[in-house]
């Protein structure tokens, strides 16, 4: 399926440095939007008659005449809401701006839903989010509930602690060791089938990553992608350690069976590859993430 893209981009929005905490010292993830607030343009173009036949939630969409988008805010680099200029950015983000400007919807049409990791399927089975994009992994449980396109994007679980931890890699958790994730995650489920150590659940990330630097708990455990936008923020008190250990493959969650969406977005991603870079080094490059575009599998 070969995608409309008709209309030329709305300007670009500028990105401003991120301020997560306000011990930030440098502008982590800043990308050629940033900082000084210059805007340049998206790398997508918004298509218009575009026609998508057979998809329920495009039908939805279209009576609608806007786009409900499950992401993540408190995510730099991936999924952020930037409380200081409320500018929201990140690769998620621009990955589901992309999706839902080659459905024909502009940033004015994007509504944006934040669901934790737990709600996440839920939260598209009630039909609350259209799609979900924000470090989503496919895995088959969740399949037996929603439904993926992509991959957009592999990662690897790692390990976020503080700047003189002793911490080296995922072997050094022992069941002296307290380790902080978030639940209804891949990562905590890691930990504790893999693991000795204890565990703390919360309900996000950053909380996580709150609770190593006031020395509650000795690690934060999520995918590196992920962990390498906290550190940036901070790099005086937080560090990544040790190699992945596992892969995490990042899908758009969308309702089970909506087979037509999944191949519109899946052929979206194989056509863009310029936009998917594009994307890449706005967002996660000057982090120092390191990764490729990878194939879109048609199994998920
Ligand atoms: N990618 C993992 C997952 O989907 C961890 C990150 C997250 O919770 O979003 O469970």
């Amino acid at each position: 399926m070969r995608l409309t893209r008709i209309a030329a981009a709305a300007a670009g929005i500028a990105i401003a440095a991120l301020t997560l905490t306000a011990c930030n010292s440098g502008t982590p993830g800043a990308g050629p939007n940033e900082p000084g607030g210059e805007t340049t343009e998206n790398p997508w173009t918004v298509a218009t008659d575009v026609s998508l036949e057979g998809s329920p939630t495009f039908d939805a969409i279209k009576a609608r005449g806007s786009v409900n988008i499950g992401v993540k805010e408190d995510q730099p680099n991936l999924g952020y809401l930037d409380p200081a200029t409320s500018v929201r950015s990140g690769f998620d983000i621009d990955i589901a701006r992309w999706i839902a400007a080659s459905l024909g919807y502009d940033e004015d049409k994007i509504n944006y839903v934040v669901v934790d990791s737990a709600n996440r399927e839920q939260a598209i089975i009630n039909g609350q989010i259209d799609y979900y994009v924000g470090t989503y992994s496919i895995t088959d449980a969740r399949k037996e509930q929603i439904s993926f396109a992509g991959p957009y994007f592999v990662t690897g679980q790692g390990l976020l602690v503080a700047k003189d931890s002793s911490i080296t890699g995922v072997d050094d958790l022992t069941a002296d060791t307290v380790v902080c994730s978030v639940t209804g995650s891949t990562s905590i489920q890691r930990i504790k089938d893999e693991t000795p150590a204890k565990t703390v659940e919360l309900s996000k990330y950053s909380e996580c990553v709150e609770q190593v630097k006031n020395g509650q708990a000795d690690a934060v455990t999520t995918d590196e992608a992920i962990l390498i936008g906290y550190a940036a923020f901070d790099p005086d008190n937080l560090k990544v350690v040790g190699e992945p250990f596992s892969e995490e493959r990042y899908g758009v969650g969308v309702a089970k069976g909506d087979t037509a969406f999944v191949e519109f977005v899946n052929a979206m991603l194989t056509d863009g590859g310029d936009v998917w870079t594009a994307i890449f080094e706005k967002n996660l490059g000057p982090a120092g993430v390191t990764g490729t575009q990878p194939a879109v599998d048609p199994a998920e």
